[in-house]
């Protein structure tokens, strides 16, 4: 589905170093903007390294899509190779000093970034995987990339509830209505808006019908049993697990 570390330009100066941790690096006019910074910080010196290989602009902004450890780890290098660090103000912790890998700048709602006629769209869509989350769109090139707020099946929730659930469809109509043509996940395959949409529409089911067979005096072990992976998600990255385990934590919710 992906080769681990092949670098592809997936739209024009749009470029994804394919890894289960994706790193995506966007060229304006005048700068490079990075997208999250992977769990390894070994790794630094080998994104620079593609971006060095793609452009010659220089480094401008590094954007963390929410503040978890497998996707700020080469904040400090990127920094030192000249990157403001930017993140959601409630995902970040305190801005401190330059070079230090903490964000230099935090925002609210959303935030612009303008590199002569290119610009990157920083969008706050939070409170689905972290309270942080956000996403980015980079709108010459249609490419939205949404973090973990898609996880390739697995539902960004931790916990279900109506609020959270509500939440979540929000999210994704919020993330479709950006009418990107590609989806550039935190981890592994690029989606497509079909991939969204029938993520929101496969959640929706389990949703209805894991509690019913909860109420109908099932297990969560037979309901497992008895309802396979989708066949159009045969294909989906990691769903063989992914699959039966959203099955398993709405039955267990479900009491
Ligand atoms: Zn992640």
């Amino acid at each position: 589905m992906f080769e681990e570390g092949k670098v592809s330009e997936i739209a024009p100066g749009v470029f994804v170093r394919h890894a289960v941790d994706n790193c995506t690096w966007a060229v304006l006019d005048d700068f490079v903007v990075i997208v999250d910074a992977l769990e390894q910080a070994h790794l630094a010196d080998e994104v620079l390294r593609h971006i060095r290989e793609t452009t010659d602009k220089p480094v401008g902004y590094l954007v963390n899509t929410h503040w978890h450890g497998d996707h700020v780890a080469c904040n400090i290098a990127f920094a030192a190779a000249g990157a403001t660090v930017i993140a959601h103000e409630s995902a970040a912790p305190d801005k401190s000093g330059k070079g230090d890998g903490k964000p230099d700048i935090t925002f609210g709602t959303s935030l612009s970034i303008r590199g002569g006629g290119r610009a990157a769209e920083l969008h706050h869509m939070g409170g689905t995987h972290t309270p942080g989350d956000i996403a980015l769109f980079f709108p010459w090139a249609k490419v939205l990339g949404v973090g973990d707020l898609f996880g390739w099946g697995l539902i960004p929730l931790t916990q279900i509830t109506d609020e959270s659930v509500a939440n979540l469809k929000q999210v994704m109509q919020r993330l479709l209505d950006f009418d990107a043509e590609v989806i550039v996940p935190g981890h592994g395959p690029l989606a497509t808006p079909a991939h969204l949409q029938r993520f929101r529409e496969y959640f929706q089911n389990l949703l209805e019908e894991v509690p019913a067979a909860r109420r109908a005096g099932k297990s969560p072990e037979q309901i497992q049993a008895e309802m396979p992976r989708p066949d159009d998600m045969l294909d989906w990255w990691r769903f063989d697990w992914k699959h039966p385990h959203n099955v398993e934590q709405i039955a267990r919710q479900c009491g």
